[in-house]
């Protein structure tokens, strides 16, 4: 078998780039090792920037029709007697952008959009159930489908099977990991109709994020430390509920349809970076460059847009016979990991926010949230970082308005300038220097 670009890995990184390639002419091999869509929890959470990304991909309209529209997310904080000691709201609605607001979709729901739509094109072909093997040589990888053992020729190798990317371990692309002391125990389950936009709810020793679905159901992650799983588990489902009515009473029978530990996902969060997303004409892309905790629900954001700005690269290669030329695919790089190392380090800070349990982390938490939600500088430049829309770091300056010395606020023109351009996003097609 023969294609211009092999992609192992039918995730959301290798389906959003498979859509890419084959709309441009770029034949495309997908191989995915699981049969269906798989049925473990995965990233929901759609982005501003992300949904820009489908709408240029002309499949907004599909997808509108499965999202719930996320425009504010509730940060709560409440004493040990669960009663309130503060309310602030992060809101996508102040960003000025086409599309200011995230949206919650089911996983599995988004891959099938995907697949539906790259599956239009005679450039795309899939093997499923199949799994990558190794790579040959620089240009054949082995497939195994079945009992057989496929060779596939290939110009360009794409690594998007996930963290455990063999393609990743094939070219020795180095890894570190990141763990933490904390878990998470996630489900999907119907919702109170009190719950209208996203909240994040803390306290003492515990966190619990309530994110609305379509469908009137509601995606949940509650916080619990390193052994409490099997506690929980021993004492039964009414320490699962308990928890969570402790947290948000209106949960009352809601969280109790949950029916068995079995509905229930375990996860344990990690963060890994790698030193480079490229080498000769391989690529990784989403998880399998980079993990991060999923406290600001970027994971599948960031697969996704790294495959945008991978597709429009290759695309662009294949436009202008550049497709031997791999030193090209560093562009990749230039554009995407900086963008992607801030984000993860910015969901690296919220976990470590919630990391430790204890009256006095409580206390610093309120601090840092209340200034966070508050100042209009650091809440703006949080959701444009956040939505993926822009990129602006947190420096000195912010750090003395979040003290009430200095700016507090930040005009339009301002925030304006540090949105991502066409030239930011796609600079090879803008003569500009690598
Ligand atoms: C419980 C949970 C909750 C999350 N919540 C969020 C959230 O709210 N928001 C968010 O943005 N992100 C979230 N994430 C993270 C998000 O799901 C991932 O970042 C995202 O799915 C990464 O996409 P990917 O395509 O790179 O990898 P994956 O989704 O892992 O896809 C990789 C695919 O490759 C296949 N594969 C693996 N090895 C091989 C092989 N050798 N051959 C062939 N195929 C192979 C796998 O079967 C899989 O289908 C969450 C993750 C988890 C686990």
């Amino acid at each position: 078998m023969k294609t211009d670009v092999f992609i192992a890995g039918g995730g959301v990184a290798g389906l959003s780039l498979a859509l890419r390639l084959v709309k441009e002419g770029v034949s495309v091999i997908v191989v995915e090792r699981q049969k269906g869509m798989g049925n473990v929890y995965k990233g929901e959470l759609l982005q501003p920037k992300t949904l820009c990304i489908f709408e240029q991909l002309g499949i907004y309209p599909k997808i509108a029709t499965e999202i719930r529209p996320l425009e504010k997310i509730i940060t709560k904080e409440l004493n040990e007697k669960n009663e309130p000691l503060l309310e602030v709201v992060m809101d996508y609605t102040t960003l000025q952008t086409p599309i200011n607001t995230a949206a919650m979709i089911p996983h599995n729901c988004l891959k099938e959009i995907l697949l539906e739509e790259a599956s239009k094109y005679d450039e795309f072909q899939l093997l499923q159930p199949a799994t990558f093997l190794r790579k040959q040589s620089d240009h054949e990888v082995i497939v195994k489908q079945g009992k057989e053992e496929i060779s596939i020729q290939a110009n360009l190798i794409v690594g998007a099977e996930g963290r455990e990317s063999k393609v990743r371990n094939s070219v020795d692309i180095p890894l570190k990991k990141y763990s933490y002391s904390h878990q998470f125990l996630t489900v999907t389950f119907p919702s109170p109709p009190t719950l209208v936009y996203g909240e994040m709810i803390g306290n003492h020793e515990r966190f619990l994020g309530l994110f609305p679905l379509p469908n009137n159901e509601v995606r949940s992650v509650l916080l619990i430390r390193e052994g409490e799983y099997k506690e929980m588990k021993e004492e039964g489902l009414e320490a699962f509920y308990r928890a969570y009515k402790e947290l948000k009473p209106d949960l009352e029978g809601f969280v109790d349809q949950v029916g068995s530990w079995k509905d229930i996902q375990l996860m344990i969060p990690v963060r890994h970076t790698v030193s480079h997303y490229v080498e000769g004409n391989v690529i990784v892309i989403g998880d399998a460059a980079h993990s991060v905790h999923p406290m600001a629900g970027e994971g599948m954001n960031l697969a996704i847009q790294d495959a945008d700005t991978l597709g429009d690269l290759i695309a662009w290669m294949y436009q202008h016979q550049l497709e031997g030329d791999y030193t090209q695919l560093k562009w990749f790089e230039r554009v995407r990991k900086e963008r992607v190392e801030y984000l993860s380090w910015l969901s690296h800070q919220s976990a470590l926010v919630y990391n430790l349990s204890g009256n006095l982390t409580q206390k610093l938490r309120i601090k840092a949230i209340k200034r966070l939600a508050t100042n209009r500088r650091l809440h703006d430049k949080q959701m444009l970082n956040i939505a993926g829309v822009g990129l602006w770091k947190f420096g000195v300056i912010d750090g003395l308005s979040a003290l009430g010395l200095g700016k507090t606020q930040l005009s339009e023109n301002v925030i304006n300038k540090y949105l991502f351009s066409k030239e930011d996003d796609y600079p090879w097609r803008y003569n500009k220097k690598r």
